[in-house]
């Protein structure tokens, strides 16, 4: 096997009380990739369709992530990688997450899986930075493991997979602005109170409970966010309106979806999430701007070979 075609899901982090810890798999959105084991050592980017992204090795995160799998064996040979984007970066649902998940999960594919896809994660982290300055798993943890995933810590990194109870859906919903990631980060405050400390954790123990035990109330109950949301709400325009009317239809609980400007929101049952998806788009309207939405069971695999 000199070549493979890949999906590479688009991602949910943080689902509100999990500020950069937690994150789910989408099925219904992501990439194509497209990596080929050449004779010529280290890593070309040869293509990138769909979006307009630098084809430099070390300004892509793709190219970063592949080479820091590269750094850890000893080949001969090298690697070529096609990108072909469906998910558009800055969205707030993991655009740079899937390729370089998809790098290295092709990568090692090609080399005769010498890592375990938890081992991956750490090599796509070092992507991550050329997209947000730090190396962070939230997304690319559950694009490569599938179903929700935890990062319990990085120091050694320690991820935690979770099943997705079955009748989960999320909606996605994707407002065409750019709210940029260093802004995102701006506007939080480099400490907490103990009282929204408590609540916060409360609500990850509770949120971890409900998954394992398929407590569907419980998820909705544990589903707020007490310290990061109410300082990025209003950087993304409708987002109040747009949650309101996800509850008012029924959704477990809805927030935003990773730095923003995405606003995703947890549904049981595929009927109740087309429902949500509906009315959190009836809502968007009233903004006058352009949004796409996505409505996806969740993931269980990941990363995945399509040819
Ligand atoms: P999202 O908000 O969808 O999670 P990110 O903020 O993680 O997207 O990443 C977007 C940033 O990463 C952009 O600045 C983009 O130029 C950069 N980037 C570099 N390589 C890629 C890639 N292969 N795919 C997407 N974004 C990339």
């Amino acid at each position: 096997m000199n070549e493979i075609k890949l999906f590479c899901p688009a991602t949910i982090a943080n689902l509100s009380c999990g500020f950069d810890v937690l994150g789910l798999c989408l099925e219904s959105i992501g990439d194509e990739m497209i990596v080929r084991k050449i004779a010529e050592k280290g890593i070309r980017i040869t293509k990138i369709t769909g979006a307009n992204l630098p084809l430099e090795t070390h300004k892509n995160v793709a190219g970063v992530a592949a080479e820091a799998l590269l750094n850890a064996v000893d080949t001969e040979f090298g690697f070529e990688i096609e990108i072909h984007k469906k998910i558009k970066a800055g969205s707030g649902i993991g655009s740079s997450s899937a390729s370089a998940a998809g790098a290295v999960f092709g990568i090692n594919e090609l080399l005769g899986r010498p890592f375990t896809k938890h081992q991956l994660v750490d090599f796509a982290m070092k992507g991550e930075v050329i997209a947000s300055g730090s190396e962070h798993a939230d997304n690319v943890a559950p694009c490569l493991l599938g179903g929700f995933t935890l990062v319990r810590g990085y120091h050694p990194l320690d991820v935690i997979r979770i099943d997705s109870p079955e009748e989960i859906f999320a909606v996605a919903l994707h407002p065409h602005i750019e709210v940029k990631t260093s802004d995102a980060r701006a506007v939080l405050t480099p400490t907490v109170s103990l009282k929204d400390a408590i609540t916060q954790w409360g609500n990850v123990g509770g949120l971890i409970a409900g998954l394992y035990t398929k407590d569907y109330d419980l998820i909705g109950r544990s589903l707020h966010d007490s310290i990061v949301e109410p300082l990025r709400r209003n950087l993304i325009p409708g987002f109040d309106a747009t949650k309101f009317a996800a509850i008012q239809a029924g959704a477990l609980g809805a927030g935003i979806s990773g730095a923003g400007p995405s606003i995703f929101a947890l549904c049981k049952g595929e009927a109740k999430a087309e429902k949500v998806a509906f009315a959190m788009s009836e809502s968007y309207l009233n903004t006058g701007i352009v949004f796409d939405i996505h409505l996806s069971k969740i993931n269980p695999d990941g990363v995945r070979i399509i040819e």
